[in-house]
């Protein structure tokens, strides 16, 4: 009798449970088919309401004709024998539904542009994307002697002068011991008699027992050399379209910048990784860039090649017809930049209203020029270190760059020296290290070139004080910081610079890149320490998945739920303002749901503002 009566009352007993569609793509065919195959399991008797409407859950056009879009509601009702069990289990199954959705979404929307064309083509990944075609030239560098070159004797005995002072200045660390032996080497015969035979001598230990003797012997030649007065400079036509194919050379990312100011049409790395620091430079220079992952070689450097950086194809010898396909979307492309150009100066909104800020990121004053042209909302980044990369600027310089920044923001966000990694100083020697990613980098590196790291805070604090900027917002921003100490020794540094000049730095604010794992797990201790973070996606992605960012095959999986998922965790366990500096935020196939998650801060290359600020504004607002 109990369990018949039991059995009566499950009947009757009606479950609503409200659903939210979480999915940008809406409710739509595939999840719907493979919810009614789920809910044909169970007995009891399963509908949908929404907007007034009633429906069987069976019925796939049913469901569909309720179109229902990201943010709608319905209520799932469930009535009869094992209604309690279809209504959890079909819940549960519902919301893991629309997470798959949104991912596989990222990753659709991830996926290279497909394009098709008729000759042979070799694939890559996409650095920056655009179309060009033009001549291939093979990128090559050589070494140029200065007239008023002093001879090889006086050069050896220079190079030892300065070894002995580097070690002098560096006695009480454990690295001045390789300036010692640097000075040892140097007496070989390798130095003394056989210099003009060097770049052989430095081959012949490829793969040997004395392998990492290389760049020790590397390192000696560039001192003698530079005392003979020979510079390694690269040499390219500046009249004449061409892409330029890196080979064996290797392109710094302090050569990027020159190259983008000669007629450069594309570029193709032989090898590397998207999220170099070439890489980020050539996209925001918006170089049309591929890696390949093919060793090409240009039989004929005097034909036209076909470059399709948007679908991540080089073609060598492309047909008239690939051709005629290609000078279509370069003007389609032109056409499409034109109509986001005008649009640069427009406000971005939430659908909720809420201000919507595309910052730059930056390199020098006049990046941050272009960053105003293109319509940025302040700088979210200025990459200091290539103030620093041919020669250290003095105080003053530096004091200037800074103003001439701020004059043109309310808002500045300067990021302190970020060396090591890919980095690096010509004027300062650096231990080498078998994996400088996870060396003496960033902030680790300031803290220990204490004297540089105090210029550049001195430089930074005069020019505040310089440009007048109490009604703006300027933010200094640690690199690579992975513990609250750290954060607190830059900091009480920073005090110090100040008050040893007595300057006021009450107006500074003073956060970190969130680029190190660690920091996730201790957002409640930083929170109370720092006024602000900024995500640096490159380096998030690189310590997360442990994927070197120069990694010559492996590359991070940007659609990963692992990352959205991380940033969702962010940003659910801080209150401090936040932006994210990295790449990804300027990837229009992911920065509107970044902005979804609540990142409504976002940093990216100058040139890509216009098209980026119109692709979220069209998948915001239609
Ligand atoms: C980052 O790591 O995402 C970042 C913005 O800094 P950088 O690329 O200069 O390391
Ligand atoms: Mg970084």
């Amino acid at each position: 009798m109990k369990n018949f009566l039991k059995k009566l009352f499950n009947k009757q007993e009606v479950i609503t449970t409200p659903l939210t569609i979480t999915s940008s793509n809406g409710f739509h065919l595939r999840p719907i088919a493979k919810f009614v195959n789920e809910v044909k399991k169970y007995k009891a008797s399963i509908s949908l309401l929404a907007n007034n409407k009633e429906t069987s859950a069976t019925q796939v056009p049913n469901i569909l004709a309720l179109s229902l879009e990201k943010e709608d509601t319905f209520v799932l009702k469930v009535q009869g024998e094992d209604a309690q069990k279809a209504s959890e289990e079909l819940t549960l199954f519902f919301k893991k539904l629309m997470q798959e959705d949104n991912e596989d979404n990222i990753k659709k929307q991830l996926e290279d542009e497909k394009e098709f064309y008729e000759a042979q083509a070799i694939k890559g990944s996409v650095i920056s994307k655009g179309v060009a075609v033009a001549k291939t030239i093979t990128y090559f560098k050589e070494r140029i002697i200065n007239n008023n070159a002093i001879n090889l004797q006086e050069a050896l005995s220079q190079t030892a002068k300065d070894l002995q002072k580097l070690y002098e200045a560096h006695k009480d660390k454990k690295e001045a011991e390789i300036f010692l032996a640097h000075q040892a080497l140097l007496d070989s015969d390798v130095f003394q008699k056989e210099f003009h035979n060097i770049d052989q001598a430095i081959e012949e230990l490829r793969g040997g027992r004395f392998e990492s003797r290389m760049l020790d012997y590397q390192d000696l030649k560039k001192r003698i050399e530079s005392h003979m007065g020979v510079e390694t400079k690269f040499r390219l036509p500046d009249n004449q379209d061409y892409i330029l194919l890196i080979g064996k050379e290797e392109l710094l990312p302090s050569e990027v910048e020159a190259l983008s100011k000669l007629s450069i049409k594309g570029v193709i790395l032989s090898s590397g990784s998207t999220s170099s620091h070439v890489a980020i430079l050539l996209r925001s220079f918006q170089i049309p860039s591929i890696i390949a992952n093919k060793t090409i070689n240009i039989t004929n450097q005097n034909t036209l090649s076909l470059l399709d950086a948007s679908s991540a194809q080089f073609i060598a010898s492309p047909t008239p017809h690939d051709l005629e396909k290609a000078y279509a979307k370069i003007e389609k492309l032109k056409t499409e930049q034109n109509q986001a150009y005008e649009k640069r100066f427009e406000k971005l909104m939430t659908k909720e209203n809420k201000a919507i800020k595309i910052l730059a990121n930056i390199t020098n004053p006049t990046t941050a020029k272009e960053a105003q042209e293109q319509g940025a909302d302040g700088i979210g980044l200025f990459r200091t270190e290539f103030l620093f990369t041919e020669k250290k600027p003095s105080i003053e310089e530096q004091t200037q760059a800074y103003e001439e920044v701020f004059e043109l923001f309310d808002e500045v966000t300067i990021r302190t020296l970020d060396i090591g990694g890919d980095k690096s100083l010509p004027y300062i020697k650096m231990t080498k290290e078998d994996n400088p990613f996870l060396g003496i980098r960033g902030i680790r590196f300031s803290l220990q070139e204490l004297n540089l790291f105090k210029e550049q805070l001195l430089a930074i604090f005069q020019a505040v004080k310089n440009s007048h900027t109490n009604n703006k917002t300027i933010k200094i921003m640690f690199p690579m910081v992975s513990t609250t100490q750290e954060f607190s020794q830059a900091k009480n540094i920073a005090q110090a610079v100040a008050k040893e000049h007595n300057l006021d730095i009450s107006n500074i604010q003073f956060g970190i890149m969130l680029e190190v794992p660690s920091v996730i797990f201790a957002l409640k201790e930083f929170n109370n320490l720092v006024d602000f973070y900024s995500i640096g996606s490159n380096d998030l992605t690189q310590y997360l998945f442990a994927i070197e960012r120069t990694h010559p095959t492996l590359s991070v999986d940007l659609s990963s739920p692992i990352l959205m998922e991380t940033l969702k965790y962010i940003k659910a366990n801080t209150d401090k303002p936040i932006s994210i500096c990295g790449e990804l935020a300027g990837l229009e196939k992911i920065s509107s749901e970044l902005i979804n998650i609540g990142y409504l801060n976002l940093s990216i290359s100058p040139k890509i503002i216009p098209s980026l600020k119109n692709n979220i504004n069209i998948k915001l607002h239609g």
